[in-house]
C-alpha cells in the first residue's frame, strides 16, 4: 500500500467514527476483534444500500420475492450443505507468540513481498506451489512452504510453527437448557441455506413458476481466523443474497445474465467503471459449474465484494437426501424438442451474494474527498462525502440563520412538512459555514437556510453539496427539488 492510499484508508476509518458511521464494538471495554457497530449515520446509509438492493432485486423483478428466515436453523442443514465438514481455513500457530494465523494468508503476504521486491519468479513459483497444496488439501505441504520461505511470525519474529490444522469457521451454541451434543446448533455462516430450505414453501405459497428467485438480507457469522481491513472481514456481518431457480440446461444463460446485471447495479451508482473488475474462479467448488467475483479496487488492492455462482442442483439435492423430502418442481411447459412437458426435476441455481458491509465500505471510500478550497486570499478545505443522493443518510438540513426573530419556528414549520417524506436534520448551532461543513462531512445533498426574507416571501436559500452553489427558491418547491434528486 503506498503511503497516500494507506493514509486515505486511515482517514476514512477515523471519519467513519467521528461522524457516527462505524464504531468498534464494545469500545469502552477496548473493543471486540472484528466486530463493529453502525452509528446514527451508518445505520441510515446501510438501510439505504439495503433498500437500493431490495428494490433492484425484488421490486423490479416480477419473478423474485424476498424472505426473512431465522438465523438459527436445524443442525442437519449444515451437514447437508457441507459446512460442518468443509467450511474451514488452514490454521497455524506460532509457538512463541501463541498467535494464530491463516497459513494461506501468511504465504500470500510473502508472495506480495516477493512481488514488491521485484522477485517475480519467486512470487510466481510460491503462488503455484501454494495453489497446488490448497487444491490437494495438503496441510503438511503448506507448513513446509512456510518453513522453506523462512516466514516469521509478525509478532514474535520467530519461525517456531505448529502443524497446520483445518479450523471450522462456524460459531456454535447450545439450544435449550441441557448442554449435550444433540442440542448443538450453529449461527448461520451464510443466508443462502435459509432460502434453499424454504424454496418449496415459497414456490407453493407464491405459485412461483421457474425461472424465479428468492432474495434475502440478513446477518451471517464466521469465526474468521484473522480479522483484517476494518469491515472487510468481520466475524458478524450482513449479506444480501438471491438464489435464482432455473431449468437444468439453462444455467449458463442465466449465469451470464446475472453476472452482467449485478455489475450494472454497482455502476448505476455512478462509480468509476475502472474501479471494478470480474475475477473468474479457476478452482471451483465441486458442485459449482461457474463462479465469478465482482471485485472493487479498495486502497489496499482489488477485493471481492460480490460473488455470482452457478451452484447446479447441489444444495437442493443435498437437502432432499438429508431431509427425505422431495425438492422436485413440476414444469408444465412443453419442450419443443420432445413435444412433452419438461416434467419433474430439481432446479438448478444461480446465486448472487453481496456483502453489505463491504458494499458500505466501498461506498464510503468512493464518496470520501478532502477538497482543497484555498484561494489567493485564504487557505480553506473541506471533507465531503459525495454519496449518491439516494444513499445519503440525511437528505436535507434546515438552518435558521439566527436563533431569534421567529426564524427557528419558521424553519421547523418547513421541516415538519418535509420530514414526512425525507430524513431531515435541523441545526441552529454555529455559523452557517460551519453547519455546511458538518453536513458535507456526512454527505447531505442539500442545506436549506431560513432568513428574514423567508418571513416576507416564503423563499429560502438552498445550497448544493457538490457544487456549493446557492440559489433562492420558494419554500413550497422544496418537496419537488429534493424529491427529484433523491428518488430511486
Ligand atoms: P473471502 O474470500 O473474502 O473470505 P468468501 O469467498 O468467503 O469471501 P462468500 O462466501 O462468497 O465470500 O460470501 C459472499 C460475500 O459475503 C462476499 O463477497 C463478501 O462480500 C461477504 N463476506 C464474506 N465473508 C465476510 C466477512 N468475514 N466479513 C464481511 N463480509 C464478508
Amino acid at each position: 500500500m503506498s503511503k497516500s492510499t494507506d493514509e486515505l484508508f486511515k482517514n476514512v476509518i477515523s471519519h467513519a467514527k467521528e461522524y457516527g458511521f462505524v464504531f468498534p464494538s464494545s469500545e469502552i471495554y477496548d473493543g471486540l476483534s472484528a466486530v463493529y457497530d453502525y452509528g446514527q449515520n451508518g445505520a441510515e446509509l446501510k438501510n439505504n444500500i439495503k433498500t437500493y438492493w431490495w428494490k433492484a432485486m425484488v421490486q423490479m423483478n416480477e419473478n423474485i420475492v424476498g424472505i426473512d428466515s431465522a438465523i438459527f436453523m436445524h443442525p442437519k442443514i449444515w451437514k447437508a450443505s457441507g459446512h460442518v465438514d468443509g467450511f474451514s481455513d488452514p490454521m497455524i500457530d506460532n509457538k512463541d507468540s501463541k498467535k494464530r494465523y491463516r497459513a494461506d494468508q501468511l504465504l500470500e503476504d510473502k508472495i506480495e513481498r516477493y512481488s514488491k521486491d521485484g522477485k517475480t519468479d519467486k512470487a510466481e513459483k510460491l503462488q503455484a506451489d501454494m495453489d497446488a497444496a490448497l487444491n490437494a488439501e495438503d496441510l503438511p505441504r503448506l507448513r513446509e512452504l512456510i518453513i522453506e520461505h523462512e516466514i516469521a511470525c509478525p509478532v514474535s519474529g520467530t519461525r517456531n510453527w505448529t502443524e497446520v490444522r483445518q479450523f471450522n469457521l462456524m460459531f456454535s451454541t447450545q439450544m435449550g437448557a441441557v448442554a449435550d451434543d444433540a442440542d448443538t446448533i450453529y449461527l448461520r455462516p451464510e443466508t443462502a441455506q435459509g432460502i434453499f430450505v424454504n424454496y418449496l414453501n415459497v414456490q407453493k405459497s407464491g405459485r412461483m413458476k421457474i425461472p424465479f428467485g428468492i432474495a434475502q438480507i440478513g446477518k451471517a457469522f464466521r469465526n474468521e481466523v484473522i480479522a483484517r481491513q476494518f469491515i472487510i472481514r468481520m466475524r458478524e456481518f450482513e449479506q444480501m443474497e438471491m438464489q435464482f431457480f432455473v431449468r437444468p440446461g439453462t444455467q449458463k444463460e442465466w449465469f451470464d445474465k446475472w453476472k452482467e446485471a449485478r455489475l450494472k447495479w454497482h455502476l448505476a451508482l455512478g462509480t468509476d467503471e475502472a474501479k471494478y473488475r470480474y475475477h473468474e474462479h479457476t478452482k471451483l467448488a465441486h458442485y459449482a459449474d461457474a463462479a465469478y467475483d465482482i471485485e472493487f479496487e479498495f486502497p489496499f488492492g482489488f477485493k471481492e465484494v460480490e460473488g455470482i455462482h452457478s451452484r447446479t442442483n447441489f444444495d437442493l439435492s443435498q437437502h432432499e437426501k438429508f431431509s427425505g423430502k422431495k425438492m422436485q418442481y413440476f414444469d408444465p411447459e412443453v419442450d419443443p424438442e420432445t413435444g412433452k412437458p419438461y416434467g419433474n426435476y430439481v432446479p438448478y441455481v444461480i446465486e448472487t451474494s453481496i456483502g453489505l458491509d463491504r458494499m458500505f465500505l466501498l461506498t464510503m471510500i468512493n464518496a470520501y474527498e478532502e477538497e482543497d478550497l484555498s484561494t489567493d486570499e485564504k487557505q480553506d478545505s473541506r471533507t465531503v462525502l459525495r454519496l449518491h443522493p439516494c444513499l445519503a443518510p440525511v437528505k436535507a438540513a434546515i438552518f435558521p440563520l439566527t436563533k431569534k426573530d421567529g426564524l427557528p419556528e419558521k424553519a421547523r414549520e418547513i421541516m415538519d412538512k418535509l420530514k414526512i417524506d425525507f430524513n431531515i436534520q435541523y441545526e441552529e448551532k454555529d455559523a452557517i459555514g460551519k453547519r455546511y461543513r458538518r453536513q458535507d462531512a456526512i454527505g447531505t445533498p442539500f442545506c436549506i437556510t431560513v432568513d428574514h426574507q423567508t418571513l416576507e416571501d416564503n423563499t429560502v436559500t438552498i445550497r448544493h453539496r457538490d457544487s456549493m452553489a446557492q440559489e433562492r427558491v420558494a419554500a413550497d418547491q422544496l418537496d419537488k427539488i429534493i424529491g427529484d434528486l433523491v428518488s430511486w
